[in-house]
């Protein structure tokens, strides 16, 4: 079993008065990949560093399996981190960073050169396994690192923002890399900090944000997509970003309106009457059609931005600029005013105060 949890973690770091952490409890089940996503600052590498031991928490405790290894050195936790710097030794060949970890476990020769060679060819650096790491591209580095981790075998693997030194394309490539990497060790639980949204949809099976050391919600890269708990969590997945606008909440007949400037919108919730509220909509949620009796608001378009597969078309309302994704044929044009839909079902309601979802 490679289950990680955390209990009652919190960080304070001296002559700082803000907790870096405040009371993290999170389990990973055994063979995750969990990612921990925020913007910089929120406490993202405190925790992966508090799981690998390299850093004591102020509070809680750290379980991997049944083990609880608050005071277990890093070296005895069965664990491999993989780093944005890659940290490779710099005098040694690829094959001898490769072999590094298994020489001080003292496993035999023969089987180090086999492991070696099987993880080498797996990760396509078997022809380089010669060369010393200022001989490597960026990525190719990357790889080596991941191989230093992979070789190991190890409880628990720890990615600290890996694939951020590389350009575009071949972040898109190692994360294929990274995810055929965790589905081929079913035994071995992920965790991976990450500031980029993309990455952790894409790699997630349970994505944790963070926000100021806390825990703003954990769930699946689809549940926290379509039901975010908080504006954050709402604004920070998706590109481009949910729309938002403030209202003011009103009974009309039965039903509760979110109004404001130029919009009256039918809630399908139970909200109180009067009530501040931040309405969003994903920009792919507003349409250009739709039937007769939907909610809608009028817009100009100010400008429209082709992406290929699709248009994004920036316009102004009453209630302020708002973007929406069209499919590419889309015939809007910068000048045209528009009717939006708004589907009651697509919209989400947040407290204006609170922030927190209604
Ligand atoms: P993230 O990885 O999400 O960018 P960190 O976990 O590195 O964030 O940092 C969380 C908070 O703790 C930040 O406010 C950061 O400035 C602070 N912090 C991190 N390491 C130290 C340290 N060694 N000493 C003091 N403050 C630190």
């Amino acid at each position: 079993m490679s289950e990680v949890r955390l209990t009652g973690v919190s960080k304070r770091y001296d002559a700082v008065s803000r907790p870096a952490l405040e009371s993290l409890d999170l389990t990973i089940p055994s063979g995750e990949l969990a990612v921990l996503v925020g913007p910089s600052g929120c406490g993202k590498s405190t925790t992966l560093r508090i799981v690998a031991g390299l850093e004591e928490a102020t509070t809680g405790n750290v379980f991997i399996g049944d083990t609880n290894v608050t005071n277990v050195p890093p070296a005895n936790r069965d664990i491999a981190m993989v780093f944005q710097s890659y940290a490779l030794y710099p005098h040694m060949s690829v094959f001898d960073n490769l072999a590094f970890a298994l020489r001080i476990q003292k496993c035999d020769e023969k089987e180090i050169r086999e492991r070696v060679q099987q993880v080498a060819r797996s990760l396509s650096i078997d022809d380089y396994l010669e060369r010393k790491p200022k001989a490597l591209s960026g990525g190719q580095r990357q790889r080596v690192a991941i191989g230093r981790a992979v070789v190991r075998n190890p409880k628990v693997f720890l990615f600290d923002e890996p694939l951020s030194n590389l350009d575009a394309k071949l972040r898109g490539e190692m994360r294929k890399e990274i995810a055929r990497i965790h589905n081929s060790s079913p035994e071995t639980t992920s965790l991976y900090v990450t500031h980029d949204q993309i990455e952790a949809m894409t790699l997630a099976d349970r994505i944790v944000v963070l926000k100021d050391g806390l825990v703003q919600q954990v769930g699946s890269p689809i549940e926290i997509y379509d039901n975010p708990n908080n504006r954050f969590v709402a604004g920070f997945f998706g590109t481009p970003a949910m729309n938002f606008l403030s209202a003011v909440t009103q009974r009309r007949d039965d039903t509760v309106h979110a109004s404001g400037e130029g919009f009256s919108l039918p809630l399908s919730k139970e909200v109180r009457d009067c009530e501040n509220v931040t309405v969003g909509i994903r920009p792919e949620s507003i349409g250009l059609e739709g039937s007769a009796d939907a909610p809608t608001m009028r817009a100009s378009v100010h400008l429209r931005e082709v992406l290929g597969a699709e248009v994004l078309l920036h316009v102004q309302s009453a209630a302020g600029e708002l973007t929406v994704r069209t499919e590419a044929h889309a015939p809007a044009r910068e000048g045209d005013n528009l009717t939006l839909y708004l589907p009651t079902d697509k919209l989400h309601v947040f407290d204006a105060t609170s922030e927190n979802r209604l």
